[in-house]
C-alpha cells in the first residue's frame, strides 16, 4: 500500500485516546516497522498543530481501507492526510477487550471522553512501572553439544569457568537462563568476562522485567481460617446464589442483613463456589472498609489473592496489578478502582456496603464503583452481590421493578445475638453548654465510666474532622474565612511527630500532652493553612472557637477520662498504616477509647466494644442535600452495628438536638422499612432518585461574569436539544452551587431531572456533539450525583 510523507510503509490505521481533556479520538497511520499493536496499548503520536508527541490509547485498530473511508465521510468527502504513530509504549495491552467494552460504557454513561476514563482504569503505578527493574540473564549461545569444544578453546579460566556454570545449570535458552548477579557471585568474577564471552559470541544476554513480589499484607496479619456452620438464614441465601452461579448468566442479588448478620461469610462462600468453576471474583468495599481485619478474612480462606487500596505503595500497587493481569491472582479485593482489576474469567462481583456514597467518584470519570460492577458483570456474564444493612433507595427500587435483580434477607445477627440497645440523648435538655465544650452528655460519660471499670471498649463517633468549625470574634462576629473558598476554616491542632507517635502505642494519647495551645486553621476544600490570629484582626478582642470535631473530642476525652488509653482515626490523624497499627492495638485491648469520624463507622469488629456513642446525629442533616436523611439513618445504623458484637451486651447513645427527626427516629428502632416507605414517598413526590434520574452540570471560572455568561449559553443549548428531540426533561438554573467558590474558582450549577436514563443519554449524546474541545469555563457533568453540593 502506499507510503507517505516520511517513505515508511503503511499498512494499518489505529485510532487513539487521549487523557487530555479532549472528547473526540484520532486516527494515525501506522509504520509497518511498528505493527502489530492493538488496542489498549499506549502510542506515542503527533498531536495538535506543533505536533507534539502525546501518549494516547490505541481504542481500535483496522487495516487502512476502512477507516480511510470513514475519515472521508467525517470529512464531508474531503480526504485529509492521517499523521504517522511514533511509538509504542506498552509491550502488551493495559486494557483488554473486555473492559475496552466497559471502559466505552462509562465514558458514554458518564459523559467523560473515553481517554480519560482509559487513564483512570490503570493504575499510575503501572503506567510508570513502579518497582520494576530489569535484570540480565545469561545462557549458552551454542547447543550443548558444540560446548565442550568451544568451552576447552578459551583463554580466560574465569570465562571457562562461567561457561562450565552455564553448561552444567542447562542454561541453552532465554527460558533457562541464568541470573546474572548470581553467576557473578557463584564464579566469584567482575562483569569483564562476562563482557569478553559475549563479544565472542558464546554467551547470549537475555533482560527480563522483575517485580519485587511484594505481599500486600503483612506477614503478622495473617490469620487462621475458621469455617463456621451457617445458621438457617444463611444457608437459605446460600442457596439462592448457588443457583444464580449455577445458572452462569448475569444478574444481580441484593443481600440486605442487618451488620454482623454474616454477610462476609456468605461472599466467602460465594466465592469458593465460583471458583471451584474455574472462575474468578473481586470484592468492592468502601475504602475505610478495606481494614487489616476484612483483608486478613478474605486471604485466610483465599491463596491466590491480590489486594488494591491506598495503603499500598506504588511498587506493591504495580505487583498486585500484574499478579492479577496474569492469572496468578483468582480473587481481587479492593476500594472502588478495583472495578478495573484485569482479572480474566470473571465470575463474580461482590460490593459490600453497597450504598456507600464514596463509591463515587468525585473527579473526572465521575462514576458510582457499584453501578460500574453491575456494567462488569452484564459485560462478563458474572453475578453480582449487593450487600448492605441499610441498602440505597435505587437498588431497593432496581429489586423491585428489575427482572435480573432478586432480593435476599438476613434478618437476624449470627448466633442470635441480641442488636444493641438504642438510648436517645436529647442535647436540648442541656449537657451540651453553648461554648460547646461537653461534646459528651452526662449519661454518656456515666455509661462510659460503667464500661471502662469493666475493662471493655468503647468507640466514640464524630463525623467531623478538625478541633472546631468556626473561628470567629464573639464581639464584632468576625468569622474566619478561607480565602480561596466560600467556607468556614476549621481549626486543627498539630499531629504528633512520627517519634512521639511510635513510642506511644499506636497514637494513644497520655495525659502528658493534651495541653497544646497552638494550631493552624485549614479549609477542608482547598487544603490552604494559616495561623490563628489570637486577636481578631478588626476589633482586636479575642478570637473564639465554636462547633464540634473530633479533635475537640479526643480532647475532653482525654480530659474526663485521663486513666484510659485513648486514640484517634480520622484522616487527618493517620495514613493507611498507621490505621491498621492502631485498629490491631485496640482489638488487642491495648486501646480503650477510639475516637474518630465515619472511618470508624465501616466492617470493624471487636467483640468487646459494648459502648458505641454518637456526638452529634444531626451533622448530616445539616447538609442542604436531598439524601440527608438517608445519609442519618444510614450513619446511626452503621456505628450501631459496632455495638455488641459478642455475647456481651451492646449500648447505643445517640446524641441530637433534633429528636423527633423522623430519620433518626426509625433509626433509634432500627425500623428500615418504615423508613424507607416514608422516603420513597417523599422522593416520588418530589421527582427525585429512585424514581427520576439527576445529573449536575457544574461550572467553575475564576472571573464570575464569564463563568455567569458560560452557563447562560449552556442553558440555551439545552433548551434548544430539549425543545428539537422534545425530551421530558426538568432543567433548574443556573444558580450558584451550595459552595459557591472552591480554590478560588467560582461554581454554579445546573441540575437535570429525567423520568429515564435513556432521555440523559440522548441530551448528553446531543450535547457532546456541540460542545467545543475546549469550552470557555470548566464544565464537569456529574451524572447519578451522590449529593449536590
Ligand atoms: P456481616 O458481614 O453481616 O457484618 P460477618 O460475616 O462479618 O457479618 O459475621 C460476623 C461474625 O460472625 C464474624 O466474626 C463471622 O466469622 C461470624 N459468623 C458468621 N457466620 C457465622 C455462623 N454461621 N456461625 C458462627 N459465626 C459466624
Ligand atoms: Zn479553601
Amino acid at each position: 500500500m502506499g507510503r507517505n510523507d516520511n517513505g515508511a510503509v503503511c499498512h494499518h490505521i489505529i485510532r487513539v485516546a487521549f487523557e487530555s481533556a479532549a472528547d473526540a479520538e484520532f486516527d494515525y497511520l501506522v509504520p509497518d516497522e511498528l505493527w502489530p499493536i492493538e488496542p489498549g496499548q499506549r502510542v506515542e503520536v503527533p498531536f495538535g498543530k506543533k505536533n507534539r508527541l502525546e501518549i494516547g490509547f490505541c481504542v481500535a485498530v483496522e487495516d487502512r481501507d476502512c477507516f480511510a473511508a470513514l475519515a472521508m465521510t467525517q470529512a464531508g468527502g474531503k480526504q485529509f492526510k492521517l499523521k504517522q504513530a511514533a511509538g509504542i509504549i506498552d509491550k502488551e495491552p493495559l486494557v483488554g477487550a473486555e473492559l475496552m467494552e466497559l471502559a466505552r460504557w462509562i465514558s458514554s454513561y458518564y459523559v467523560c471522553p473515553l481517554g480519560q476514563v482509559l487513564a483512570a482504569m490503570v493504575p499510575g503505578a503501572v503506567k510508570k512501572g513502579a518497582g520494576a527493574r530489569t535484570a540480565k540473564y545469561l545462557y549458552l549461545a551454542s547447543n550443548p553439544d558444540g560446548v565442550n569444544e568451544t568451552v576447552t578453546h578459551l583463554k580466560g579460566s574465569r570465562q571457562k569457568q562461567i561457561a562450565r556454570h552455564l553448561q552444567e545449570e542447562g542454561a541453552f535458552d532465554p527460558e533457562t537462563a541464568l541470573d546474572l548477579q548470581t553467576v557473578l557471585q557463584a564464579i566469584g568474577c567482575g562483569n569483564e568476562s562476562i563482557k569478553k564471552l559475549a563479544q565472542k559470541g558464546i554467551v547470549k544476554i537475555a533482560e527480563k522485567t522483575i517485580l519485587k513480589s511484594l505481599p500486600a499484607i503483612p506477614k503478622a496479619m495473617v490469620i487462621k481460617a475458621e469455617k463456621v456452620v451457617l445458621n438457617e438464614d444463611q444457608q437459605r441465601a446460600l442457596a439462592h446464589i448457588k443457583d444464580k452461579l449455577d445458572a452462569g448468566k448475569f444478574g444481580v442479588t441484593l443481600l440486605h442483613g442487618v451488620t454482623d448478620s454474616g454477610k462476609t461469610e456468605l461472599y466467602i462462600r460465594a466465592i469458593e463456589l465460583i471458583l471451584q468453576k474455574g472462575r474468578t471474583a473481586i470484592v468492592l468495599l468502601p475504602e475505610i472498609a478495606l481494614t487489616a481485619q476484612t483483608v486478613q478474612r478474605f486471604s485466610a480462606r483465599f491463596k491466590k489473592i491480590a489486594v488494591m487500596h491506598s495503603g499500598l505503595t506504588a511498587a506493591q500497587r504495580n505487583a498486585q496489578w500484574h499478579k492479577t493481569n496474569s492469572g496468578e491472582a483468582d480473587v481481587v479485593i479492593g476500594a472502588r478502582s478495583a472495578i478495573f482489576a484485569p482479572l480474566p474469567r470473571l465470575g463474580l462481583i461482590v460490593v459490600d456496603e453497597e450504598h456507600e456514597p464514596s463509591y463515587k467518584q468525585d473527579t473526572a470519570p465521575r462514576y458510582h464503583g457499584r453501578d460500574v460492577a453491575i456494567k462488569r458483570a452484564q459485560l462478563s456474564g458474572a453475578h453480582c452481590i449487593l450487600g448492605s444493612a441499610t441498602p440505597s433507595l435505587e437498588t431497593l427500587r432496581n429489586c423491585r421493578h428489575k427482572k435480573y435483580f432478586s432480593l435476599v434477607r438476613l434478618p437476624k445477627r449470627v448466633m442470635d445475638l441480641p442488636m444493641p440497645q438504642m438510648k436517645l440523648v436529647d442535647l436540648r435538655q442541656g449537657g451540651f453548654t453553648r461554648d460547646g465544650v461537653n461534646l459528651i452528655s452526662e449519661p454518656l460519660a456515666a455509661h462510659l465510666q460503667q464500661i471502662l471499670a469493666k475493662k471493655e471498649q468503647a468507640i466514640l463517633f464524630l463525623n467531623r474532622r478538625g478541633y472546631s468549625n468556626f473561628i470567629f470574634c464573639p464581639s464584632c462576629k468576625y468569622t474566619l474565612q478561607c480565602r480561596n473558598c466560600d467556607v468556614t476554616l476549621t481549626f486543627h491542632k498539630p499531629v504528633l511527630s512520627r517519634v512521639e507517635g511510635s513510642q506511644l502505642a499506636g497514637r494513644v494519647l497520655t495525659a502528658a500532652r493534651r495541653h497544646i495551645d497552638y494550631g493552624y486553621a485549614m479549609c477542608h476544600y482547598c487544603l490552604a493553612q494559616t495561623l490563628v490570629p489570637d486577636k481578631c484582626p478588626l476589633c482586636g478582642k479575642r478570637m473564639a472557637m465554636i462547633g464540634l470535631g473530633s479533635q475537640r473530642l479526643e480532647e475532653e476525652v482525654a480530659r474526663k477520662f485521663p486513666q484510659a488509653h485513648l486514640a484517634r482515626v480520622d484522616s487527618d490523624s493517620m495514613a493507611g498504616r498507621d490505621y491498621y497499627r492502631v485498629l490491631n492495638d485496640f482489638s488487642e485491648g491495648r486501646i480503650d477509647i477510639l475516637v474518630g469520624t465515619q472511618m470508624l463507622a465501616k466492617g470493624l469488629h471487636f467483640p468487646n466494644v459494648t459502648l458505641v456513642g454518637v456526638i452529634s446525629a444531626d451533622t448530616c442533616l445539616y447538609l442542604p442535600d436531598f439524601r440527608a436523611n438517608e445519609r442519618t439513618f444510614q450513619l446511626i445504623s452503621q456505628v450501631a452495628g459496632r455495638a455488641g458484637r459478642s455475647v456481651k451486651k451492646g449500648m447505643v447513645f445517640v446524641q441530637t438536638f433534633l429528636p423527633d427527626q423522623p430519620a433518626i427516629q426509625f433509626a433509634l428502632k432500627a425500623d428500615f422499612d418504615g423508613f424507607v416507605e416514608q422516603e420513597l414517598k417523599h422522593r416520588k413526590a418530589c421527582n427525585l432518585p429512585p424514581f427520576w434520574r439527576l445529573a449536575a452540570i457544574i461550572m467553575r471560572d475564576q472571573n464570575f461574569e464569564k463563568l455567569e455568561l458560560a452557563c447562560n449559553r449552556m442553558r440555551r443549548i439545552l433548551d434548544g436539544i430539549i425543545d428539537t428531540k422534545r425530551l421530558k426533561v426538568t432543567v433548574r438554573g443556573p444558580m450558584p452551587a451550595v459552595i459557591s467558590r472552591i480554590q478560588r474558582f467560582h461554581r454554579m450549577q445546573i441540575i437535570i431531572q429525567t423520568p429515564q436514563a435513556a432521555i440523559l443519554r440522548d441530551l448528553f449524546n446531543a450535547l457532546r456533539a456541540q460542545q467545543p474541545i475546549r469550552p470557555a469555563v470548566k464544565v464537569a457533568i456529574d451524572v447519578d450525583p451522590v449529593n449536590l453540593l
